[in-house]
């Protein structure tokens, strides 16, 4: 055994040359249609439209979604994938993919066949945009307190309430929201009463309020919504009345190995950038990395982000092997590699000196960009605590902790 493996055969990573061809198709589509206007999306915090309709019309947008429903089908690796490349070069524009696929997952998992073929095909196409609301301006990390409520009138619902920080709210068209449709039977069992909906654009009573200003991913915004008697059918609900909590649990277990992916990509792009900086800066008669300090800090940097890949195409994998594991690996790649990342981006901005501080160079920004992915879709903390929980469910189950001490640390 390879704790909590079960053999050093669990480490191999089965890439494949479709993964490898896709990769450099991609890197080549970035660099000629994302690489000219990157500076441009943080400074204006806009993505041109004409990005998003090259990528819908290059297929990226159906990346996840099986061809059953207008999709390029593709595994957890090439989302990794295509989630690092992008923001190898443009982060905020990766945000798009993140929500379309927070709308779409949800539907995977527990949609009906109807709203499979109703948006799934419009998201894969690229003609429509998803968004998913859960926070609110009371709870974030603590989801199961969320106070928007959902009260069934006859096939219909009715939705009151607020949310809060939804990421690309004025580009979706359509939304999934989580909604408290019954009270907790108790304390303890606050989770459970959940229930998640689609709500489309342009619903009466469904109003995007205050758009936030913030430091990094820009070029997508993140915006207050209102619910105000929003009327939906039955048919809009997703997954079973009640289920809302651990559907959710469940996508941001998958999207999170996406946000791992996005760290990685930032990391990988000023990781380049420092590194041929520093070959060709002269300081003292010498290229910069003649110093041994500068060297040591190249190879640091390099370690860190090879283990974050690592990580993060391990969780991948081990999502497509539909292995239990996957989920604890999942939230120990999102904060190891959204963390080592900050690191590696504050020594490549160092190793540039002054020029590293100067917009134009165009690394700062990824300082900005890297704190969010520490944020959304479950800050740090929470994923140290989802790890440990999980990683002690899988113990459990595999008789390899005792019953009663798990009981007590869980
Ligand atoms: C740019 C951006 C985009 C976003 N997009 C979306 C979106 O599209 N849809 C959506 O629903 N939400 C979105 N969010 C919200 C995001 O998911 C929350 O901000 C996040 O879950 C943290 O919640 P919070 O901000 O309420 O912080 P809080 O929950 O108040 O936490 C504050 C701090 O306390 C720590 N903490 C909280 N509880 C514990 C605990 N039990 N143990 C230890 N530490 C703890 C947290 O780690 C954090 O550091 C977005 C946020 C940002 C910044």
């Amino acid at each position: 055994m390879v704790f909590p493996f079960n053999t050093l055969e669990d480490f191999k990573l089965d890439l494949t040359q479709e993964h490898e061809l896709f990769r450099k198709a991609l890197r080549e589509f970035v660099k000629t249609h994302l690489e000219p206007v990157a500076l441009e999306i943080d400074e204006k915090d806009e993505i041109p439209r004409e990005v998003l309709s090259k990528m819908a019309e290059q297929g990226l947008f159906g990346i996840g979604i099986p061809e059953q429903y207008g999709g390029q089908g593709g595994d957890h690796i090439m989302s990794v994938i295509l989630s690092e490349e992008i923001c190898r070069v443009a982060p905020g524009v990766s945000v798009v993919f993140g929500t379309n696929e927070l709308f779409s997952i949800p539907l995977l998992l527990v949609g009906t066949e109807d709203q499979k073929k109703r948006y799934l095909p419009e998201i894969a196409s690229g003609k429509a945009f998803g968004a998913f609301a859960v926070t609110e301006p009371c709870c974030g990390s603590d989801v199961a307190g969320i106070q928007t409520r959902a009260e069934r009138k006859g096939d219909k619902w009715v939705i009151n309430g607020r949310k809060a920080f939804i990421s690309n709210a004025d580009l979706a068209d359509y939304f999934v929201v989580l909604a408290r449709t019954a009270p907790p039977p108790d304390k303890r069992l606050r989770f459970l009463g959940l229930t998640l909906f689609i709500v489309e654009k342009g619903t009466p009573g469904f109003r995007l309020d205050q758009r936030y200003e913030k430091m990094g991913l820009r070029g997508s915004h993140i915006y207050e919504l209102t619910f105000d008697n929003v009327v939906v059918s039955d048919d809009n609900r997703v997954g079973d009345e009640g289920s809302g909590f651990l559907i959710t649990m469940e996508t941001f277990d998958r999207t999170r190995i996406g946000i791992a992916a996005q760290a990685v990509g930032m990391a990988q792009a000023v990781f380049e950038r420092a590194f041929n900086y520093v070959h060709e800066r002269q300081a003292f008669g010498y290229p910069l990395a003649f110093f041994q300090s500068i060297q040591f800090d190249l190879v640091e940097m390099l370690s860190k982000l090879m283990a974050a890949r690592f990580l993060t195409y391990f969780a991948a994998k081990l999502a497509d092997e539909g292995r239990k594991e996957y989920t604890f690996m999942a939230s120990i790649a999102k904060f190891y590699a959204t963390e080592v990342a900050e690191d590696i981006i504050t020594r490549a901005i160092n190793l540039h000196g002054g020029v590293g501080v100067i917009r134009e160079t165009g690394i700062e920004r990824f300082l900005r960009d890297i704190k969010i992915t520490q944020i959304y879709e479950g800050a740090n903390n929470i994923q140290r605590l989802v790890a440990y929980r999980q990683l002690i469910r899988i113990l459990r189950e595999k008789g390899l902790i005792p019953e009663d001490v798990a009981r007590v640390v869980t």
